[in-house]
């Protein structure tokens, strides 16, 4: 039989993509990135705006404790001390910092110390708690029940039920509880949104990560693979297929549903809008779940005083559907469902490996997106 041209074949150039393609190629792999956009670097591509690098599918920053992938992201290009600490703007007009933690309860309540913080939580949470118990409720079945005796109704009600709502476009008590669990709750001072060890932002911007793992690696933009699939199929031995899972197999089952992101780009004459790079609107009568501001990203202290100008994107989020950008994989029951149905089959193959947030149908961060194409080499 004939020799193949590559041993990979890489659908997708985004973090999973460009991290396998780097790893195999370190290996003595010969690979073939290819991507239908017209950029590499997935949803962690920026585009330069008045001198700022714009995070053009939504706001990205790297965090992880595992000191091998920190080294490893570091070694490609070096990241700053960008810490994220969003702040959020509730439906009572009020500004609150996040995650939930001593400054966010004093700002509620006025409770200047952790004993007496606790014993406001302990008095909400009792609510929630005993509720479940009169239901004969043993775990919480949704986000709503989970959020409740996590933190209480005002916290919730403040902070939570509009922003998720608007976010994915269903109640509280229709989704899953583990969407809130990744948000910490702490007692402390400590407006650090991550628990995680390290955390940054590539100095310079994430392409320069992209295209530093991508060195030395063929990469062909303006490329779909479904319109060539057998062609594609033929060049390499293996497929690395990081697009949706369902797409691959021609949605036999029927559509994966996902949330989508529409983002509204401006700049403005005025170096500092909102001080932060991140600002929540939990209000359920703000069209938008958020606006980033990016420089913050990159430029700390007055330093964000250097340009005189400045970039915001307002977030506003939506139902997707075809011809969109797939964000968010909805984790609920009927998805999860359909999902183990396509899994099944990609299991049975022998030269196709999925990855990814599409591929795998998962709400992944960056970090574990890098783990995981390391475990595929260790
Ligand atoms: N969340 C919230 N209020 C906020 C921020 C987050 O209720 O102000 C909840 C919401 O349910 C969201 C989840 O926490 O879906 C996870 O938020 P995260 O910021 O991790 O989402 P991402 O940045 O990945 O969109």
């Amino acid at each position: 039989m004939r020799e193949k041209k590559y041993d990979y074949l890489i659908v997708g150039a985004g973090l999973f993509g460009a991290t396998f393609a780097h790893l195999a190629t370190k290996r003595g792999k010969r690979c073939l990135v290819i991507d239908k956009r017209s950029h590499v670097g997935g949803n962690v591509y920026c585009e330069e705006i008045e001198g700022i690098n714009v995070h053009k599918y939504g706001a990205h920053i790297f965090h992880t404790s595992d000191r091998r992938i920190w080294d490893f992201v570091n070694s490609i290009v070096p990241f700053n001390r960008y810490t994220n600490s969003p702040l959020a703007k509730a439906p009572d007009g009020k500004l609150y910092n996040l995650p939930f933690n001593m400054n966010t309860f004093y700002q509620m309540w006025g409770v200047k110390t952790p004993a007496e913080a606790q014993a406001k939580l302990d008095e909400q949470r009792r609510e929630a708690i005993k509720r479940m118990e009169d239901d004969g409720i043993k775990e919480p079945r949704n986000l709503e029940e989970q959020a409740l005796i996590l933190i209480g109704r005002d916290v919730y009600e403040q902070l939570i039920k509009g922003y998720t709502e608007k976010q994915w476009g269903r109640p509280c008590s229709e989704l899953p509880a583990f969407i809130i669990r990744r948000l910490p709750v702490r007692m402390t001072f400590d407006n650090d949104y991550f628990n995680d060890s390290f955390q940054g932002i590539p100095i310079g911007g994430y392409n320069l990560l992209i295209d530093g793992l991508l060195k030395g690696v063929d990469v062909k933009l303006g490329t779909d693979f479904f319109n060539n699939c057998e062609c594609w199929r033929s060049v390499a031995d293996k497929i690395v297929f990081t697009g949706k899972i369902d797409e691959f197999y021609d949605y036999r089952f029927g559509k994966l549903e996902y949330r989508t992101v529409r983002f509204e780009t401006e700049v403005l004459d005025e170096p500092n809008n909102q001080g932060n790079a991140v600002v929540n609107y939990t209000s359920p009568d703000v069209p938008y779940t958020r606006i980033i501001e990016h420089k913050h990203f990159e430029a700390f202290g007055n330093a964000v005083y250097d340009n005189p100008k400045t970039v915001i994107s307002r977030e506003y989020s939506s139902e997707w559907c075809d011809g969109m950008e797939p964000f968010y994989p909805v984790n609920d029951k009927k998805n999860q469902d359909l999902y183990s149905r396509y899994r099944a089959l990609a299991d049975m193959e022998r030269n196709v490996i999925f990855g990814g947030r599409l591929a795998e149908y998962k709400y992944y961060d960056m970090a574990p997106i890098i783990a995981r194409v390391f475990n595929y080499f260790d």
